[in-house]
């Protein structure tokens, strides 16, 4: 649905009442176009004393062909300030940031990127820990303050996670992440291998999407089968029309699949073991449903009918999937949360219930899978533009839009992209992580 007070601000003459009235004022986001370079234009890196990663992503950034610039020119607009915050031990040692972004604040691009890399608090002493934590409260205040579509994320390192970094910093310096600000990224320890080509990270890879008709999973869709792989799109056989168009438009496979049907999670394992793959290396449980009632008024089949497919069909899917050994080492498994499973909604306790289950699902399985070498992590989604949000009330749907960070409401392009960063091989150090894609909605923040 346009967004169409976005499309007046940025007019000419909706630029000047927006900014005599003080209104809100959605910038043009910055999205990842085919060809375009990791960043764009140069960047900014700074270290407090003793950080351990600022040598190791000048070095990674220079290889990836983005320009590091060796100091501060006044009147240069920088793609991204950088800032390893790594070597703080000490609260007293937390000037070094406002050392930092005080003179170059004012120096990002519109789209700008702030990134700063920090490490894990828990498992480090409590001095350390106690500073280290600190760093969210800047990440998160910038991502409020710097507006005009700049981004702003902290990421913890685990020590010896630096070669696991590179997807990380590529996803975040691009255009692909233009709705995802004020997030906690972690990275574990570990070697990762780099894949042949950026572009086409996925080659070889065979990827199931659940709730591919429309909306948000025929985008997932689509960027899976562009960053090079082969898709099986899934949904209900009612949907089978725009199924069968969204699978031509990626030359994958349709497959239509009721899953909250009994023997669901059963005929998806045969489909698979009978396939060339012989299994299945990404699994996005992206299918979702809302029933909207307050608890009081909400009948059983809502409450039911949620839960059933958001939350008890993938976990019946998984746990078949993974008991017959059809997600190889380097699966993922990427859920589809929601910030009403993080802040809860009025009217929505079987939604928030099911979608806080996915937040609790990837936690809960990480370490589990851990040894196997699949990787589970979810996006939890604020208001994206599709059908769901078109339906919302005219009120709440522009409170949606507008509450956050961005002025706007996201795209399924944005949530796609944060799945296809998850679905890498070079993400392979990343697990156990929710990751927003909601511009920074106030809701749960
Ligand atoms: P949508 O309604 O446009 O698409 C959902 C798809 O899931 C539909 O094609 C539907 O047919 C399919 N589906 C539903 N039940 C199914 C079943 N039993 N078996 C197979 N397929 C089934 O929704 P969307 O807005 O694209 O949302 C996609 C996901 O993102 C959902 O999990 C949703 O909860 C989540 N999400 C969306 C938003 C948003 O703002 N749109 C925000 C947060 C989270």
């Amino acid at each position: 649905m346009a967004d169409r007070y976005a499309n007046f601000a940025n007019s000419g003459l909706g630029r000047t009442v927006v900014k005599r009235l003080g209104l809100p004022d959605p910038p043009r986001l910055r999205r990842h176009q085919a060809g375009d370079p990791p960043a764009d234009g140069p960047v900014l890196v700074g270290a407090a004393p003793d950080g351990r990663l600022s040598e190791p992503i000048r070095k990674l950034l220079g290889d990836a062909g983005v320009q590091v610039a060796p100091s501060f020119t006044e009147g240069t607009r920088y793609a991204a300030l950088i800032f390893d915050a790594t070597g703080i031990a000490d609260s007293s040692q937390l000037r070094a940031l406002y050392d930092f972004f005080h003179p170059y604040a004012r120096s990002l691009k519109v789209s700008g990127r702030v990134i700063v890399l920090g490490t894990q608090p828990s498992g480090l002493d409590a001095r350390e820990a106690t500073a280290q934590r600190s760093l969210e409260g800047l990440t998160r205040s910038i991502g409020k303050e710097f507006g005009r579509g700049v981004t702003s994320q902290l990421v913890y390192v685990a020590p010896g996670g630096e070669g696991g970094l590179e997807s990380t910093l590529r996803f975040l310096l691009s255009g692909r992440s233009a709705y995802v600000s004020g997030q906690v990224i972690r990275i574990d320890s570990g070697s990762v291998d780099a894949p042949a080509d950026w572009e086409r990270p996925l080659d070889g890879k065979l990827a199931l999407v659940t709730g591919a008709a429309r909306g948000i999973g025929a985008a997932i869709a689509r960027t899976l089968a562009r960053d090079g792989a082969e898709v099986i799109a899934l949904d209900v056989p009612a949907a089978g029309d725009a199924l069968a168009d969204v699978a031509n438009s990626c030359q994958g496979r349709a497959l239509q699949l009721d899953l909250t049907a009994g023997d669901a999670p059963a005929r998806l394992a045969g489909y698979l073991a009978a396939g060339p793959h012989a299994g299945v290396d990404i699994v996005v449980h992206n299918a979702g449903i809302t029933r909207d009632k307050t608890i009081a008024r909400m009948s059983e089949d809502h409450w039911d009918s949620v839960i059933g497919v958001n939350l008890t069909a993938p976990s019946r899917v998984n746990d078949l999937l993974l008991e017959r050994g059809l997600i190889p080492s380097g699966g993922r498994i990427i859920g589809v949360a929601s910030i009403a499973g993080i802040a809860g909604n009025r009217g929505q306790t079987n939604y928030a219930t099911s979608k806080a289950g996915v937040i609790g699902m990837v936690q809960s399985y990480a370490p589990l899978l851990a040894d196997r070498g699949i990787t589970i992590n979810a996006v939890a989604p604020g208001f994206i533009e599709t059908a769901m949000t078109a339906k919302m009330p005219v009120g709440l749907r522009e409170a949606g839009r507008r509450l956050n960070s961005m002025s706007q409401g996201g795209l399924p392009i944005d949530v796609a992209e944060t799945i296809a960063w998850f679905a890498s091989p070079a993400s392979a150090a990343i697990t156990g992580n929710v990751v927003r894609v909601c511009g920074q909605s106030l809701l749960g923040a």
